[in-house]
């Protein structure tokens, strides 16, 4: 069966056509700038030359008419027609408490998912016009929500909850819900199967390193941490968002520079990070490596501060489960940048792990870094959210 994965942003869509019997790609794209001037679509056919076709989209059922029609053309598609396809996944950030697994979207999942907008404003709302921008085109064609936070609803009461007036979380449910979950259960997934062994056994903790990045503690199977909390600013420093910080620090920028909240909000999650810590050098680990070797010392603050917070969180981690047996990385710093994970390990002595150089160096496949007699096994594998997506879609529609 083919499965279409939908990843709908407020004035972006990123697809992929992924045949689930295969599991491979058959073709990709993405739509940029919807409801802006310039809007334009990416298309890539496996095997074939990618496309870009500057063309008007004034909101999301055109780009995704776009979509369908660059994967049934008669000359560059990869379908025949559209009843080739026979699911569409979409991946929805905010499932709230509402949806601890993925689900058939029907009526009154799609009233739930709008009663989580008020946790995730910008991207929720985004989520349910992709769906009804596919479900006015693709009528007969099931649905299926795949949330980033359902992964993480199995949670203790004990890590999810903050140090706040209860009543806030009664109110508002304000709590922490954790993001990247199908990462999260992924890759964690696949360090079992890869290492033959069975993964409700294993105590195995994942950084996902992008631009975006989050840590989780996954026990016996179920993850009990993640160091995203009620949004994704929490946790890790990340590309340009802060991470944890000390909540008065938004206090006093305020009086000193004269900010709104909004304004400063806006800093923390556009403007911080590495971006912000470099002075400015740039969000991107390649050019903050690029610098560091050179001698760059914002470079290297920056490099050592990242890979300090990510080993600490392991070590919280490490407190959370009593132990751990593999530690992953994977996004794109995790999967592609070896100085960070060399660092971040150099800290994991505790641990036992020993870290063989070369095979830290490999590239693209999943691969045991450590060395046979590390007491803890650290490993590379790389992320596949739409195969995960895929996955889950078919799993609901068989
Ligand atoms: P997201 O999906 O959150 O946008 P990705 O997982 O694609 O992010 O990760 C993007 C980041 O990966 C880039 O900003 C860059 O810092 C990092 N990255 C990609 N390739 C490399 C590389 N070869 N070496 C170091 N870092 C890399």
């Amino acid at each position: 069966m083919n499965i279409l994965v939908i990843n709908c942003g407020s004035s972006s869509l990123k697809f992929q056509l992924i045949n689930s019997d295969s599991e491979q790609c058959i073709a990709k794209g993405l739509c940029e700038r919807i409801g802006i001037e310039g809007s334009q679509i990416t298309y890539s056919p496996e095997g074939g030359e990618k496309e870009v076709n500057v063309t008007p989209m004034p909101d999301h059922t055109e780009a995704i008419r776009l979509v369908l029609e660059a994967l049934t053309n008669p000359k560059t598609g990869v379908v025949k027609s559209l009843d080739e396809i026979g699911a569409v996944g979409h991946r929805i950030v905010h499932g709230g408490e509402k949806f601890a697994a993925s689900t058939v979207i029907t009526d009154e999942v799609m009233k739930a998912i709008e009663e989580c907008n008020d946790l995730a404003p910008l991207h929720n709302p985004a989520n349910l016009i992709g769906i009804n921008a596919c479900k006015a085109l693709m009528p007969n064609t099931p649905m299926v929500g795949v949330f980033d936070t359902a992964f993480h609803q199995t949670m203790p009461e004990e890590a999810y909850m903050y140090g706040l007036p209860y009543e806030y979380y009664q109110k508002y449910k304000i709590r922490r819900y954790g993001f990247h979950g199908t990462s999260h259960s992924f890759v964690s997934k696949k360090a079992a199967e890869d290492l033959g062994k069975k993964y409700e056994d294993l105590k195995i903790i994942v950084c996902h390193l992008g631009n975006g990045a989050s840590v989780s503690a996954v026990k016996n199977g179920k993850c009990v941490d993640t160091s995203m909390g009620l949004t994704p600013l929490e946790g890790l420093i990340m590309g340009t968002r802060s991470g944890d910080m000390d909540p008065a620090i938004i206090e006093f920028i305020a009086h000193k520079e004269g900010k709104s909240i909004d304004e400063i909000m806006s800093i923390l999650n556009k403007k911080s990070g590495v971006q912000g810590l470099s002075d400015n050098l740039s969000s991107d680990f390649r050019d903050l490596e690029a610098e560091h070797n050179k001698g760059n010392a914002n470079a290297t603050r920056t490099l050592k501060t990242y890979c300090y917070r990510v080993a600490k969180y392991i070590g919280s981690y490490v407190a959370a489960m009593n132990g751990v047996d593999v530690i992953c990385f994977t996004a794109g710093i995790g999967e592609n940048a070896a100085l960070v994970r060399s660092w971040v390990c150099q800290y994991l002595g505790y641990l036992g792990v020993t870290i063989d150089e070369e095979a830290n160096h490999k590239r693209g496949e999943d691969v045991v870094i450590t060395t046979p007699d590390s007491k803890t096994t650290v490993m590379v594998i790389p992320t596949n959210e739409e195969l995960a997506i895929a996955r889950e879609t078919v799993r609901l529609v068989k």
